[in-house]
């Protein structure tokens, strides 16, 4: 099946970056940027100049130092701010100006205090300046989602009569659903005469926690630039999440046939550089890149995982650069994966042995949540007596040293399965 290519539009560095706790100083920026080149993404958001002289300054240096994707800045339909994003992006390779304006009456009437007439004109304007720049201009109608579609498409067709060459129709509150989103694509490129002039771009916002499935919907109809985040990070609740976007193409390539330039086993590293970055991470149960996203304790997911990977893995952690998947062990693990994980330190149980650790791992693991790799050398050495076991992991505190007789007392040891939550 032949595959359609998208564009991979990462505006972590604008979108993600002003959400509050975000900001990154110039070198960290760089730093992200680097890596978003490794991963692979068409086109670079790196920043808002107009915004200030660091977000400028930034856009310059990443426009310098960056080779691959696009690079990309953000404006508003003004001369100044047009101006600040060309002389910003000036030594990129390959350029690109975004220029913005509300379109919703509620925007426009509220927030901007112009009329639509003033708003056509302003857009046709800055586009046409942004031409001046660069041949590559990106419109986005601002809350795209929430205005009169019938001015939208006029707005729409002139600033591609005007020069854009990418139309942008953002979900900016998150206010969309996934069968809304992709009839509203479906019908702008319909009723747009050059639609087939310009690429069609998303921008969703995970207020309602929809933003990849909307992405995904906007794709469906006839969206083919996805703009994203790595970790989702964005305004308020963020953007839609890159990892998430690329894995669901990219395991449900049957319903979704799409090809892009991602290169998926970057996306932990991207994950990890970002968090160390911000010092915000990410939820343990986050989809792709989460602490947990790969780890298995339930007993009956352990034994499965143990057999055959598939039964509880639809994709591989090492795919997108995950090391390998965890099987934490917990008070939900059973027999099996306390034995496997004895014999990955290099231990061999006897079964009666295998029996006294598991009790004990049990006992231990309803006290202190998890039995890390040094906890369960500490049980063996409980059951059989000192054991020497090989370097284990590094763990982020030390937990207080549990007396061995505690270890041992059974009496306190709950389910003997591990098949609590099994299913
Ligand atoms: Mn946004």
């Amino acid at each position: 099946m032949s595959s359609e290519r998208l564009t991979v539009f990462d505006t972590t560095l604008r979108d993600g970056e002003q959400a509050p706790g975000f900001s990154m100083h110039i070198d960290e920026k760089l730093k992200m940027a680097r890596q978003l080149a490794a991963l692979g993404v068409d086109v670079l958001e790196a920043g808002f100049p107009i915004a200030s002289d660091a977000d400028a300054e930034a856009v310059r240096v990443i426009a310098t130092q960056i080779h691959g994707p696009v690079i990309a800045a953000l404006a508003r339909c003004n001369s100044k701010d047009i101006e600040r994003a060309g002389w910003s992006l000036a030594p990129a390779e390959r350029r690109r100006i975004h220029v913005f304006i509300a379109t919703s009456d509620l925007h426009l009437e509220r927030k901007l205090r112009m009329s639509r007439e003033d708003c056509l004109r302003a857009a046709m304007t800055a586009v046409r300046l942004a031409r001046q720049f660069t041949d590559d201009v990106q419109f986005s109608a601002e809350d795209a989602t929430r205005s009169d579609p019938d001015f939208l498409w006029r707005v729409v067709e002139a600033v591609i009569q005007s020069g854009a060459t990418t139309i942008n129709l953002p979900d900016t509150v998150g206010y969309s659903t996934p069968d809304e989103i992709r009839v509203f694509f479906d019908g702008m490129i319909n009723r747009v005469p050059s639609s087939d002039q310009v690429t069609w771009s998303t921008h969703c916002h995970d207020d309602l926690g929809l933003a990849a499935a909307n992405t995904l919907s906007a794709l469906a109809g006839g969206a083919r630039q996805i703009e994203c985040t790595i970790n989702g990070i964005g305004e308020r609740a963020g953007n839609a999440s890159l990892e998430e976007v690329i894995m669901a193409i990219r395991v449900r390539a049957d319903r979704m046939p799409f090809a892009t330039r991602i290169d998926t086993r970057e996306l932990y590293a991207s994950s990890q550089l970002l968090t160390s970055l911000t010092g915000e991470s990410v939820q343990a149960n986050k989809a792709i890149v989460g602490r947990n996203a790969f780890a298995h304790e339930a007993g009956i997911h352990q034994d499965g995982m143990l057999k055959d990977r598939r039964t509880y893995e639809i994709m591989r952690p090492e795919d997108v650069g995950v090391p390998q998947a965890t099987l934490v062990l917990g008070k939900h693990s059973g027999r099996h994966a306390v034995q496997r994980r004895c014999e990955q330190l290099g231990v061999t149980l006897e079964r009666r042995e295998l029996d006294a650790v598991y009790k004990a791992v049990i006992a231990f693991a309803d006290r202190e949540k998890t039995v890390s790799d040094r906890d369960l050398a500490r049980i063996v050495a409980s059951v059989r007596g000192p054991v020497s076991v090989p370097a284990v992991g590094k763990e982020p505190q030390p937990r207080p040293v549990a007396a061995p007789s505690a270890i041992a007392d059974f009496s306190t040891t709950p389910a003997e399965m591990g098949y609590g939550h099994g299913v």
